[in-house]
């Protein structure tokens, strides 16, 4: 067993959770992924505590608390401003359609509740003296930076196939490689994956996509076949095999969309169906939209200031970064010079709007729609100043 001795800030603030706890009489752990990240020395962002209390005697225990998921045994503890879930010891049974379990067992062990964990070093627990609790050798597999599963890998990704998926999100998370038995078993059930809804894999995916070594996860995504069962991949393994060498990893989830359509080699027409079948939001969509669209006027011509302005500062510099990534050589810096030396970079800021023109003399309808247009245009390409009196003169010379 091994003790940790300089504990994070975060762990200490939660120590009197804790210890709240066992002066009840209970056993609380921190578990998962706080414990795993202190052992690799990485950031923790969140801490999770597992307890031999149930749901309501933790609730009990604490002024404050949220059901977070109560019929899973978790309760969310607030506490000197922090928040915690706790969850009780648990074992999960009856895994139906591969998917997650229909119902949830309380048990009185920890060693039950770290079994039902996916991988050893997700599987791992700490007491409030530092202590590692570690049954599947969890802290080995640390040091050798191997993914492998808890028990019988077969086994477990029939029981959730998701945890096929989360293997390759940590393996990019984490830098991590594989284990031999752990990929065997991905590789015989990949299929399995379909079942799960797209939503929980498009989570891992985008996990995976954002971590510090997707390109070799995007690798072993592809080695295993588990591209093969998500949203329009089946059969585009060539056109995928470009991700691996990419000149960098995507940081911003705009630029992984992005760069997946442009290698899948997508008509535009197609882009809003292949985002909605991974259930992308609306918003997400749209970004990469502008930002393909700008990329495809990019990679033909010069882009005009008016193309610029209509693209706007973030589509910019969001397309800026995937041409980066992708290895295309644009002038980046040129591009955001004469972005940022535009007369106006919003509609808002024109000198006039419709009412302007209407007290000139213009009519509602089509035609001002269009006259305010044209001025948008002009004042964009620096062939009118942007006030006033310069577009009276130009409406002047109309009539
Ligand atoms: P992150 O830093 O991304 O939050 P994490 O390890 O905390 O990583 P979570 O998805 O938040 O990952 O899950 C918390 C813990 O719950 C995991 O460490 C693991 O022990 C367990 N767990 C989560 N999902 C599964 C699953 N599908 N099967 C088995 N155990 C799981
Ligand atoms: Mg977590």
């Amino acid at each position: 067993m091994i003790k940790i001795d300089n504990l994070p800030n975060i762990f200490t603030k939660a120590m009197p959770v804790l210890q709240r706890l066992e002066d009840a009489g209970f056993e609380a752990y921190f578990v998962g992924g706080s414990v795993r990240d202190v052992l690799l020395d990485r950031h923790v962002h969140d801490i999770d505590i597992t307890t031999s209390a149930y749901p309501e005697e933790v609730k009990e225990l604490f002024e404050k608390s949220i059901d977070t998921g109560i019929k899973h045994g978790t309760v969310t503890v607030l506490y000197e401003g922090e928040s915690y879930e706790i969850t009780t010891f648990r074992t999960e049974s009856g895994y139906q359609d591969f998917r997650r379990p229909d119902h949830v067992t309380f048990v009185q062990n920890l060693d039950e509740d770290l079994k039902r964990r996916d991988f050893t070093i997700n599987a791992l627990a700490m007491d409030i003296r530092g202590q590692i609790i570690d049954l599947f050798n969890g802290v080995e597999d640390l040091k050798k930076r191997v993914i492998r599963a808890v028990g019988n890998p077969e086994t477990r990704f029939h029981e959730d196939a998701l945890r096929m998926m989360r293997v390759v999100r940590f393996m990019s998370q984490l830098e991590f490689k594989l284990e031999e038995k752990t990929e065997r078993a991905i590789k015989d059930n990949h299929e399995l994956l379909k079942k799960i809804s797209i939503e929980r894999i498009r989570e891992e995916f985008v996990k995976m996509g954002l971590g510090s070594h997707s390109r070799q996860a995007f690798q072993v995504f592809l080695d295993t076949q588990l591209s093969e069962d998500v949203p329009n991949f089946a059969g585009k393994k060539d056109l995928l095999s470009v991700y691996p060498k990419l000149q960098f990893s995507p940081t911003m989830e705009t630029s992984l969309w992005s760069i997946i359509i442009i290698l899948l080699k997508m008509p535009n027409e197609s882009i809003g169906k292949f985002m909605r079948a991974w259930k992308n939001s609306n918003a997400m969509t749209e970004k990469v939209e502008r930002i393909i669209n700008l990329f495809d006027l990019i990679s033909e011509h010069a882009p005009t200031d008016y193309e610029l302005f209509q693209a706007g500062e973030e589509t910019l510099i969001n397309t800026i970064d995937v041409a980066h990534i992708l290895g295309q050589p644009i002038s980046s810096e040129a591009l955001v010079d004469r972005y940022m030396a535009l007369p106006i970079k919003k509609s808002s800021e024109l000198a006039i709007d419709g009412r302007f023109l209407i007290e000139q003399g213009m009519r509602p309808g089509a035609k001002l729609g269009e006259t305010l247009n044209n001025i948008r245009k002009l004042v964009v390409s620096s062939e009118i100043e942007n006030t006033q009196e310069a577009i009276e003169v130009y409406l002047d010379e109309l009539k």
